[in-house]
C-alpha cells in the first residue's frame, strides 16, 4: 500500500485557521473551528486519495470496512423498498411542487433516482465512484455523470430540486460545492440536504464512540447551525429542518443502527416502518425541537 499523503485546512466554513483538537479517532486528528465550530479531520487525506475510497466494489458491498454504506446485490430489494420510503418522506413537504428536473449530488448507485423519476422527475445525478455510476447507468438506465459538479453538463438556472442525502460530509470542499448547486438550481428551485449533527445530543453522549466518525471518510461534521450558515453563505436560505434522510442510513446493519435508530432499525426489520410513518415524523418534529437525535435534514431555497 502507497502511503497516504496528507493536506492541512483552513476552516471551509468560516475560513479561520484556529482551531481546538476535539478527538483522535484511529489516527486522525478531529478539531474544531475557534470561530464558527465547524468540526473536521484536519490534516487529511489530499483531495484525489479521499476519492479513491468509493471506486472500490466493497464499498458498496456488505463485507467493506466502509459500513455506513451498506448497499450490496444480496440485500438490493431491501434496501430499494426501504429508499422508495425515504424518497416518500423527503418529498412529503414539496408535495405542492410540480416534479421537474431533479439532481442527486452522491448519487451512488442510482436508487433514489430511480425513486424520483417513478414519480415523475427529470432524474440527473453525480457521483465520483465510476464503480457507482456505472451501475446506476447499466442498471437504470440513468443520466449519470461520473466526477465532480464540474462534470455536470446542465445549464445554469435548470434544476428545480437537489438531492444530498448523507453526502455533503464526505466532500473535500463542500462549500464551494453548495455554491455550484446555487448556479444550477433555478430561483426558488430547492436543496433537500441530508447529514449527521454533531452536536446532537447522541453524540455529546457518547463522544469519540459516536458511529458516524468514519474516518478519513467523513470529512466534516455539520451541526444545523453550522450548515444553515454554510448554505446562507452562498445564497440559499433555509425554511425546514427535519431528521428524514439519516433514515437513508438505517439499512440492515445491526451495527450502525444504535441510539436514536435503534427503534427505527427494529420497524425497518419487521417492515412496520411505512405504517408507522405518522408516528417517525411525531418522533422527528420532537426530537429537533429538543436536539436529542445525531441527524439532520435541511430544505434550503434559492433566492
Ligand atoms: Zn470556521
Amino acid at each position: 500500500m502507497t502511503e497516504t499523503r496528507f493536506e492541512t485546512v483552513a476552516c471551509n466554513l468560516c475560513g479561520s485557521e484556529e482551531h481546538s483538537p476535539l478527538h483522535v479517532i484511529k489516527g486522525y486528528t478531529i478539531v474544531r473551528c475557534n470561530e464558527c465550530r465547524l468540526v473536521f479531520i484536519n490534516p487529511r487525506p489530499v483531495a484525489s486519495e479521499l476519492a479513491t475510497i468509493y471506486d472500490d466494489g466493497a464499498y458498496y458491498g456488505g463485507g467493506s470496512d466502509f459500513d455506513d454504506l451498506h448497499v450490496g446485490y444480496s440485500n438490493y430489494l431491501a434496501l430499494t423498498n426501504h429508499l422508495r420510503f425515504v424518497v416518500d418522506e423527503l418529498l412529503r413537504p414539496l408535495k405542492d411542487v410540480t416534479p421537474g428536473v431533479a439532481l442527486d449530488v452522491g448519487c451512488s448507485m442510482g436508487v433514489v433516482l430511480d425513486q424520483l423519476r417513478q414519480r415523475g422527475w427529470t432524474p440527473y445525478g453525480v457521483d465520483v465512484s465510476t464503480y457507482a455510476t456505472e451501475h446506476a447507468r447499466r442498471e437504470f438506465g440513468l443520466n449519470v455523470f461520473t466526477g465532480t459538479l464540474d462534470d455536470v453538463d446542465l445549464p445554469p438556472d435548470s434544476v428545480d430540486l437537489v438531492m444530498m442525502l448523507l453526502t455533503i460530509e464526505h466532500l473535500p470542499d463542500p462549500k464551494s460545492v453548495l455554491r455550484q448547486v446555487h448556479r444550477l438550481l433555478k430561483p426558488g428551485g430547492v436543496l433537500i440536504v441530508g447529514t449527521h449533527d454533531i452536536e446532537g445530543l447522541w453524540p455529546r453522549i457518547v463522544g469519540a464512540r459516536w458511529r458516524h466518525f468514519s474516518m478519513p471518510e467523513h470529512v466534516y461534521y455539520f451541526s444545523r447551525r453550522t450548515l444553515t450558515r454554510m448554505l446562507a453563505d452562498v445564497g440559499l436560505e433555509t425554511f425546514r429542518a427535519t431528521e428524514t434522510a439519516t433514515l437513508a442510513g438505517v439499512v440492515d446493519a445491526d451495527e450502525t443502527n444504535e441510539g436514536f435508530y435503534a427503534p427505527v432499525h427494529l420497524l425497518h426489520k419487521t417492515r412496520l416502518l411505512g405504517p408507522a410513518a405518522p408516528l417517525l415524523r411525531a418522533m422527528h418534529k420532537v426530537a429537533r425541537r429538543f436536539d436529542w437525535s445525531d441527524g439532520i435534514t435541511t430544505y434550503a431555497r434559492k433566492v
